[in-house]
């Protein structure tokens, strides 16, 4: 088998509310890798039922999503734009892969802690069994290479782990095969810049999300002008003005969280931006951050509205991107039946 071809995937949840967080953390990066690898951009709404979604809201975000994926400058004739459900192989892997995860290794994943909250009980199979599809997700195109945010760290690491103990547990056959070498690569995190993980308006040391209750907690992609003013006007600060080190921004994480969405949205780091800021009231640096967030997302968010009038198009861009999924999802799941010993035609 050649070696194994590098390849970017990643994915957004079709669960509404689309922010700033999203758009740093995860798409606005995915456009970057654009320039130098394959990329295959999913929207993964088989991830997005693990928590009960409306089917009408979620057809309209899954459109969404894609919107944003297009508004944001991601090329779906280049790289591959599609959803996941229409690609039938990722559950197949899935499947495959919750019989090589162990208990133990999704005991420890603190997202299924989080989202199942209290009530463990109540929280459906598949919000458990999330990581294993996001491995399957990846690895089903044996990706090398995944662009997420801080909070998605280890997911990623869980999906190592399960790559290394199938190309382990079936090593022989794998020889055997003449699929020599490691069938799953271990794939890397792209997890880098100044906003890993953008944190609520509202608390510093929450995640910006787009399940929080609060909407001035997060800049929407669709916010208006006026929106993003206010949110940004209204964002928690302390009375401090802005340190000029960037080792003072440790203890204030409301300033360290403004001043890296700053950085990102300019492309350059906290330091310089604290070049520029440092010693300014907040006043100030909020109406600088207010002008430079418009700027930056009323562009995409005027696409985004615009796309939303022609949800045949984007139905279209999904099916085309599927096909062109599934030929090489397809391809793997071949190999993973001959691995595990299936009998196929
Ligand atoms: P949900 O609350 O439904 O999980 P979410 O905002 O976490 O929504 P996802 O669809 O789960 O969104 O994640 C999409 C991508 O956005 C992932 O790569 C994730 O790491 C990234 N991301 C999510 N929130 C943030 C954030 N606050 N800062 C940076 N990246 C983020
Ligand atoms: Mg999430």
């Amino acid at each position: 088998m050649a070696a194994v071809k590098e390849r970017v995937f990643s994915g957004v949840q079709p669960t509404g509310n689309l922010h700033l967080g999203n758009y740093l953390g995860a798409i606005k990066r995915f456009v970057d890798l654009q320039a130098k690898y394959d990329c295959l951009y999913c929207v993964v709404d088989l991830h997005a039922i693990t928590v009960w979604q409306e089917p009408e809201e979620l057809t309209k975000n899954i459109r969404e999503v894609t919107a944003a994926f297009l508004a944001c400058g991601i090329d779906p004739k280049k790289q591959i734009v599609f959803n996941q459900s229409q690609v039938a192989e990722h559950a197949e892997l899935a499947w495959i892969f919750n019989c090589v995860a162990r208990m133990g290794w999704l005991n420890r994943m603190t997202q299924f802690k989080e989202k199942a909250g209290k009530d463990k009980e109540n929280a459906s199979v598949g919000l458990f069994a999330y990581p294993n599809l996001m491995a399957a997700d990846i690895l089903v195109y044996r990706a090398t290479h995944v662009p997420v945010g801080e909070d998605q760290k280890q997911h990623l690491e869980l999906a190592r782990d399960i790559a290394q103990k199938f190309n382990n547990d079936f090593a022989a056959q794998i020889a055997k095969l003449g699929l020599q070498g490691h069938f799953f690569p271990l794939t890397e995190p792209l997890i880098s810049g100044p906003a890993t993980r953008v944190m609520s308006l509202r608390d510093g040391t929450k995640k910006m999300s787009k399940s929080d209750a609060s909407d001035y907690s997060r800049i929407n992609l669709t916010d208006s002008a006026d929106d993003i003013a206010q949110k940004v006007r209204k964002a928690r600060t302390d009375p401090e003005p802005l340190p000029t080190t960037e080792a003072a921004l440790e203890t204030r994480p409301e300033a360290d969280n403004l001043v890296g969405i700053y950085a990102a949205l300019a492309d350059t780091t906290r330091a310089d931006v604290l070049k520029e800021f440092g010693g300014a009231q907040f006043s100030r640096f909020k109406e600088a951050l207010t002008e430079l967030s418009v700027a930056k997302l009323s562009p995409i968010g005027s696409e985004m509205k615009r796309l939303a009038q022609h949800p045949k198009h984007i139905d279209a861009i999904l099916a085309d991107g599927s096909s062109r999924a599934r030929a090489i999802a397809a391809e793997t799941m071949k190999h993973v039946k001959d691995i595990v010993g299936f009998v196929r035609a």
